[in-house]
């Protein structure tokens, strides 16, 4: 059983020749799991009222599309997969959480939703004066045309983050 050789192995399935033509795309992957992954793998596909080959196939597509839907540099791929991933999270909670209580238990608490820090990319901040209105991305306030601001500097492409004056985070000093 333990091949020392692969941990994952592929391989094509052997079908008669009518089931063959009309597989002729598909493949079959063999793939070892733990035995806990397959354990959540079968009570999730039964939550969803689906056969696991299709959870783990649509599991796969899913991820792949992601991967393909998404831009250019590694944080926009990551944060496109994440994005992605949560909106399924939430989907899949809902659904368990019914299945759950169909069988009488208590849902599982949802976590708690993951607040953003809109300063986490940012390594500095520039006084500017606006030449557009914005929102502090701290406070929300808004911030008129011809007000002084913060820009906040990132290695990321992508939104400007601006920041009033009162939420530029002061030295301890
Ligand atoms: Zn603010």
């Amino acid at each position: 059983m333990n091949s020392p050789s692969a941990n994952d192995e592929a391989e094509v399935d052997q079908k008669p020749d009518d089931e063959r033509t009309k597989e002729r795309k598909e493949r079959v992957i063999h793939a070892r799991i733990p035995p806990g992954l397959e354990e959540d793998l079968k009570k999730l596909a039964d939550a969803l009222r689906m056969p696991v080959s299709n959870l783990i196939r649509n599991i796969l597509h899913d991820t792949v599309s992601a991967v393909d839907r998404v831009g250019q540099t590694v944080e926009e791929l990551v944060d496109g997969v994440s994005g992605h991933v949560g909106k399924e999270a939430g989907d899949l909670r809902r659904k368990w959480a019914r299945y759950e209580a169909q069988r009488g238990r208590p849902a599982p608490e949802a976590p708690r939703p993951t607040t953003k820090d809109p300063l986490a990319a940012v390594f500095g901040f520039q006084p500017i004066v606006l030449n557009v209105a914005a929102k502090c991305a701290v406070c929300g306030k808004e911030l008129a045309r011809g007000a002084r601001a913060n820009l906040g500097l990132t290695d990321r492409p992508g939104r400007r983050v601006f920041v009033c004056d009162a939420c530029v985070p002061a030295s301890n000093e």
